[in-house]
């Protein structure tokens, strides 16, 4: 365990394992603090910290994880080159006022021997799930891992991978884990982009381009706002405007129930369009709710 004094008084711990994790949880439990959770993969940006500032703002204690989940990538995806910072994402949650970073190594988490495996169904199927095999398979296991090691009251999630949050919300609600799901809108660059880890990968030009993904969003809500409820429409749209860019290929672009994930033709007040476009090397996602009262 590693404590870090800050102005004075305020200490930040560092636990590597679940048994110190478990610990620290204890005590909580005995001075009746609430717990809040964000977990990440590190390399922290201000999408991260929005979500960090939420759990501050509604839990007397927070815990920041940073493990670069290697059950969610599949082979050939990018878990050797993923982004890493330690030294400066400690600085961050330092500076926000962050009670423990949990980061324990990958034997920590999946022992010799470990073979559990954990399932949501049916929001697992579509969109990211049917291009990316492995990934919310281990997104469930090592969200379920850090809950049963955290045990947080709540734990906030970014709408930037929105199936991912709703996944994450049955996940708790089925296994009775407890953790209140809290979404957080996207974070934005000031010209749009959705603020990403895996942005660092884009070269200049190809940062030019990405930005299609967030202008063809709001052109599909525009079409949106003037009336149009075919789907099919608004696809094409969308595509044509991110095709016309250097450095894009589509991998898809669809709209779905948010509460069900399930693809639909006629746009409804529950209509998300979500998005993943390889731009250059770099696999980005997008998403924006196409209906505004
Ligand atoms: P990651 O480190 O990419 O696994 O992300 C950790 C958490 O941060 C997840 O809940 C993400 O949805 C969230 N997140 C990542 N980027 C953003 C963003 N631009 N805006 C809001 N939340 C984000």
């Amino acid at each position: 365990m590693v404590g870090f004094a800050y102005e004075g008084s305020f200490i930040m711990e560092i636990l590597r394992t679940t048994a110190e994790m478990a610990r620290w949880r204890d005590e909580c439990c005995r001075e009746s603090r609430t717990v809040g959770f964000v977990p990440t993969m590190g390399y922290l940006h201000q999408g991260h910290l929005a979500l960090v500032k939420e759990a501050l703002r509604r839990a007397d204690r927070v815990v920041v994880s940073i493990f670069v989940n290697p059950t969610q990538f599949s082979p050939g995806e990018d878990l050797d080159k993923y982004p890493r910072d330690f030294g400066r994402d400690l600085d961050l949650c330092r500076e926000l006022g962050v009670d423990v970073i949990f980061a324990p190594e990958v034997e920590e988490m999946y022992p010799s021997g470990f073979q559990t495996r954990v399932l949501v169904d049916h929001l697992s199927q579509n969109l990211c799930g049917r291009y990316r095999r492995d990934f919310f398979s281990g997104v469930t296991l090592v969200v379920t891992k850090l809950f049963c090691a955290v045990r947080p009251h709540l734990a906030v999630f970014g709408e930037k991978d929105f199936q991912q949050s709703v996944v994450v919300k049955r996940l708790s609600k089925d296994l009775n884990l407890g953790v209140e799901i809290i979404p957080h809108p996207t974070v934005r660059e000031s010209d749009g982009l959705a603020m990403s880890s895996r942005n660092t990968y884009l070269s200049k030009d190809e940062r030019q381009s990405a930005l299609a993904l967030y202008r063809s969003l709001l052109a599909a809500r525009e079409l949106v706002q003037e009336g149009e409820r075919r789907v099919e429409v608004l696809i094409d749209r969308t595509k044509a405007i991110i095709e016309a860019e250097a450095h894009c290929k589509i991998q898809y672009v669809q709209v779905v129930d948010e509460d069900t994930m399930v693809d639909i033709v006629e746009v409804t007040p529950k209509a998300v369009m979500a998005m993943a476009v390889f731009v250059g090397k770099a696999r980005l996602i997008d998403n924006m709710r196409l209906w505004s009262d």
